[in-house]
């Protein structure tokens, strides 16, 4: 069974008398920074010159360079992209570790893949919300928290889950419920989540559903309603309540249609090849290809964000939500943030 954690069994105190610094400041590191803060917690943001320093010095954050901000601090929580970890943490967070210090992560990648290697006398823990930073944010501020994984991977001080566990509170994890796993159960299953269902699969079979009715001559923007717009509703359902929530709330000819037609779309052919998809991440096949992609300047990925970018369901979409008032603008337009 899953070991979880609440408020009453984490205890602020084990970051008392601590500072920590936030690597990076972006998605995640502002809603950390942010939160610890308004926990109580002594918070320095390690950080080069670039837009990212101006809008933490802005909130009120002292700054500076990743390299001091490892010396200075007793827990160095890395917040930069994963892919960019292992070269960040040789030249500037290695030489600030000593003994007794801690190390810590939002997704074990750079551990799980050897990007990575700390020496034995620091603690190696990981806090990982499961939402985006805007959402982990937001909920703070609003009394309530991101549910959160904890992990420890080197427990050098006989502390690493207490302090673990006050980070996660003082972000806000706590009041949502905190589930304990290993750094390779974390990396591992929440790749296999993005590529083939979350971000991969959705995506595909949104793709392939609109293609196929806009091919057989219905418009565009009815497919777009059928294939897309009405995901989300159908998601909050399954969210709250589960698949029968979502099975009780359709139509019984939904449900039949469903229920009836779905293994004909994700068959066992697809379930064969999740299977090979998961092998590539255990085995280390998939982050190799990752960071060689990268190493080669990324012409693959972004060939890759190209074409989904230019593909017609983003145009019709565009179109079609400046239309519904009742849409906010995503929160990712709103702040500007701009992935690389
Ligand atoms: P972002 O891309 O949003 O932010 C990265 C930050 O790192 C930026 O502030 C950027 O600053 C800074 N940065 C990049 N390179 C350097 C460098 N060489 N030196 C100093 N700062 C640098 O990252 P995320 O918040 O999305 O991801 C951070 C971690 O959180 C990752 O491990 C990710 O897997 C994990 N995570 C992310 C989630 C999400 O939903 N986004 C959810 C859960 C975990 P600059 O403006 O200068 O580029
Ligand atoms: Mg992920
Ligand atoms: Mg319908």
């Amino acid at each position: 069974n899953a070991k979880l954690y609440y408020d009453d069994n984490a205890d602020l105190r084990w970051l008392t008398g601590k500072t920590v610094a936030v690597i990076g400041y972006g998605s995640q590191g502002h809603a950390h920074a942010l939160n610890l803060r308004e926990s109580g917690v002594n918070v320095i943001i390690g950080i080069r010159p670039g837009r990212s320093r101006d809008r933490a010095n802005e909130q009120g954050f002292q700054t500076m360079d990743v390299k001091d901000a490892a010396q200075a601090a007793d827990v160095i929580q890395i917040l930069t992209p994963d892919h960019l970890q292992g070269p960040l943490y040789e030249e500037c967070i290695k030489p600030g570790l000593k003994p007794g210090k801690a190390l810590a992560f939002a997704h074990g990648f750079a551990i799980r893949f050897k990007q990575i290697i700390p020496p034995n006398d620091v603690d190696v823990f990981m806090v990982a919300p499961k939402a985006p930073g805007h959402l982990v944010r937001r909920l703070y501020v609003e009394g309530q928290g991101t549910p959160a994984l904890v992990a420890v991977e080197q427990d050098a001080t006989g502390h690493a889950l207490d302090i673990a566990l006050a980070y996660a509170k003082g972000i806000g994890a706590t009041r949502a419920g905190v589930i304990q796993t290993t750094f390779a159960e974390e990396t591992e299953t929440d790749l296999f989540g993005e590529q083939t269902v979350l971000c991969g699969g959705v995506s595909q079979l949104i793709q392939a559903g609109f293609e196929t009715l806009v091919e057989a001559g219905y418009q565009p923007e009815i497919a777009y309603f059928e294939t897309l717009h009405e995901l989300k509703l159908i998601v909050d359902l399954i969210y709250e309540g589960g698949m029968g929530a979502m099975w009780y709330s359709v139509s019984d000819t939904a449900e039949y249609g469903g229920l009836s037609v779905g293994p004909r779309i994700v068959t066992q052919e697809t379930k064969q090849e999740m299977a090979r998809v998961l092998k590539d991440i255990q085995d280390g096949t998939f982050a190799e290809r990752w960071m060689a992609e990268n190493a080669k300047g990324r012409p693959e990925f972004n060939r890759m964000r190209r074409d989904a970018k230019e593909h017609p369901v983003e145009s019709v979409g565009r179109d079609l939500r400046s239309m519904m008032s009742w849409l906010k603008p995503s929160v990712v337009e709103e702040d500007g943030i701009q992935k690389e």
